[in-house]
């Protein structure tokens, strides 16, 4: 399933930058919800900082980040779903 928060786009969905730094697909709930990331679209790029360094990234210790993401990846799933539906998939409530 495309991303169906920043498709086409060739930004870091955190910092701005651009593509010439090397996007990375980052699935918003993962784990093991990386899957039903995947099945609905809750996916977003990032850069290689904003998604994999220690300290700033949504892999390291970027808690607020991972946690906005999360945020965002409920409000455009229920664009399409109801809350009941989100969290008997995700398992959680982050809003
Ligand atoms: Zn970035
Ligand atoms: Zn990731």
């Amino acid at each position: 399933m495309k991303s169906i928060i920043d498709e086409g786009s060739q930004q870091c969905f955190n910092c701005g930058a651009n593509s010439s730094v090397g996007l990375h697909v980052h699935h918003i709930f993962f784990g093991p919800n990386r899957k039903n990331s995947e099945k609905y679209g809750l996916k977003v790029k990032l850069c290689y900082i904003c998604h994999e360094d220690n300290k700033k990234g949504v892999h390291g210790l970027n808690t607020e980040l991972k946690e906005r993401l999360f945020q965002i990846g409920q409000q455009a799933f229920e664009r399409d779903h109801t809350r009941e539906e989100f969290m008997a998939i995700f398992g959680k409530n982050y809003l």
